[in-house]
């Protein structure tokens, strides 16, 4: 991808996690980056309740910044499946690593569909997630599509979140993290 523009698949998993990472993007302060596009795509939520809530303030803040957004299926029971047998794993454990390995693999066939050729995420932006664990998930789901280990603006993304009205999740996503509040 040496001399190729790079035309990003940003994973967001919810607005306030992704707030200052659009920004930047927007700002064409990511050096190199020529388009992006915010994909979302989190059958791990639970309940489908909540999964409507986090969508909609995605959708709410990239249409504020004018930038392009698509929505992968939400089709949790897949998500179980694929994650079987780790239910009771921690959080930043086993399942998580799955989780994200899901994600990502469905963020290599949306670039490989529509002519991305990188992708970057904001699942680690949270202090209770391990960047290290979502950049391996990344790069062992990836395959000929670039992973980007874009590190955000995190002063960026607490001043959004600070200025802005988001819905505020407690809890990761997922009926087993639900257990840890
Ligand atoms: S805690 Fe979060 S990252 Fe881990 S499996 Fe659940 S939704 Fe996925």
């Amino acid at each position: 991808m040496q001399n190729d523009k790079i035309r990003l698949v940003l994973m967001s998993c919810c607005a306030p996690c992704s707030a200052g990472a659009i920004r930047e993007l927007a700002n064409r302060e990511i050096a190199g980056v020529d388009d992006f596009i915010v994909l979302f795509f989190n059958p791990n939520i639970y309940p489908d309740t909540e999964y409507q809530k986090r969508l909609n303030e995605q959708i709410k803040y990239c249409e504020k910044l004018g930038v392009k957004y698509a929505v992968g299926d939400y089709n949790h029971a897949a998500w179980r499946r694929a994650v079987a047998g780790l239910e009771n794993e921690p959080e930043r454990g086993a399942r998580c690593s799955k989780c994200f390995a899901y994600r990502f693999c469905y963020a290599r066939e949306f670039a490989q569909a529509n002519g991305y050729n990188a992708i970057a995420s904001v699942f680690g932006v949270s202090r209770h997630k391990d960047q290290a664990q979502v950049d391996t998930a990344a790069e062992q789901s990836c395959g000929d599509i670039k992973y980007l280990p874009i590190k955000w603006n995190e002063a960026l993304r607490v001043q959004i979140n600070r200025e802005s009205e988001f819905y505020r999740q407690n809890y990761c996503g997922c009926e087993f993290s639900m257990r840890k509040v």
